[in-house]
């Protein structure tokens, strides 16, 4: 089965920067499983997805456009320390979790007082070239459920939003 919309595609991924340096990598845990057609996944590697199988692997090289957007120069903002999530004490380049509107947000430490903290909220791989090394796990149909959620749910229909 070849990777088309309404598809539900598992994969392992390693991720590494412009200068090769290793960045993430999902081997350590499960693979990722997402609903293709749907945004689940950056557009740059959705797009390389298309017409894949399971089996299959490749590399992606991705520029910031297509990955996680360009940097904002000025997206530097204050929040109340009761909004972050994540515990303990806090560094300046650490990357932390805090609560939005919107939901759970990664932002990274620029300076921690006692009350507030400044947070550069530009995704911490924005503005960089990433290469993704794919490795395909699964392609299956979506389940209605799915379809209509608009995203994959894990093994035995399990899922969290
Ligand atoms: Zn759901």
């Amino acid at each position: 089965m070849n990777i088309a919309n309404d598809h539900v595609v598992t994969f392992h991924y390693r991720l590494r920067d412009a200068d090769g340096n290793a960045l993430e990598d999902s081997h350590d845990g499960d693979p990722l499983s997402y609903l293709h057609g749907h945004g689940g996944i950056i557009p740059g590697l959705e797009a390389a997805m298309r017409g894949r199988a399971a089996g299959d692997s490749f590399e992606v090289t991705l520029a910031p456009a297509e990955a996680y957007g360009e940097r904002q120069a000025d997206a530097v903002q204050r929040v109340q320390r009761k909004y972050v999530r994540t515990r303990g004490k806090l560094t300046p380049g650490q990357v932390i979790e805090v609560g939005t509107d919107r939901g759970p947000r990664q932002v990274v430490v620029v300076k921690a007082g006692k009350f507030v903290v400044d947070v550069d909220t530009n995704h911490p791989l924005a503005g960089r070239t990433l290469t993704f090394a794919i490795d395909i796990v699964e392609v299956r149909e979506a389940t209605a459920e799915e379809k209509a959620h608009g995203h994959a749910h894990g093994p035995g229909g399990h899922h969290h939003h």
